[in-house]
């Protein structure tokens, strides 16, 4: 799977060849190899608002697309990013296989999203009944926790442990948090 990420810079909390690699290792779980190695995933790193994670896209109109553009909010941190990587690569995963697409509705003049065969209304149902996401959120933890696991057991990509919250002197004199939300 090709990788190509957009405002990359702006993301503090995981490095882009993790990222990456997470993104290959979670896309095996769901796919074959074939399918993996056909496909190109687009990576924007954005600031949504806190309770927003992400968003999945197809790129085309193949009925089987292999390009797709993903966003995640890099306001997360490491754990949410890669919960929101595998969400979404789920998402991508029902694209590539046609389970999820969207289809004109002549009545609304609109898109609507259509999983397997049924068309819905996403007014109309709840978010968390919307079988795309159902599968989405079943699916998210174990790919991560397969993710983590295989990462600790091969010693990649070595997490320093989070900072307890402890106090320096800034270079003004005045006590700064080590780390945190404050910044300047
Ligand atoms: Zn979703």
């Amino acid at each position: 799977m090709r990788v190509y990420f957009r405002n990359a810079k702006d993301n503090k909390h995981i490095c882009l060849e993790e990222f990456r690699f997470a993104a290959r290792f979670m896309y095996l779980l769901l796919v074959s190899e074939r399918e993996h190695d056909k496909t190109t995933l687009h990576v924007n790193f954005s600031s949504l608002k806190r309770t927003l994670h992400g968003a999945a896209i197809s790129i085309g109109d193949e009925k089987y697309p292999k390009k797709f553009a993903i966003v995640i909010n890099h306001k997360l941190k490491r754990k949410g990013q890669l919960l929101t990587l595998a969400h979404e690569l789920v998402h991508c995963k029902q694209y590539s296989r046609s389970q999820l697409r969207h289809v004109f509705d002549r009545k609304i003049k609109d898109y609507r999203l259509q999983f397997e065969t049924k068309v819905y209304n996403e007014e109309r149902v709840s978010y968390w009944d919307l079988p795309w996401e159902v599968e989405a959120h079943g699916r998210e933890y174990g790919l991560y926790h397969r993710y983590e696991h295989f990462r600790k057991q091969y010693g990649l990509f070595p997490q320093r442990k989070t900072p307890t919250l402890r106090k320096r002197r800034g270079p003004s004199g005045q006590l700064r948090h080590g780390r945190g939300k404050s910044r300047g």
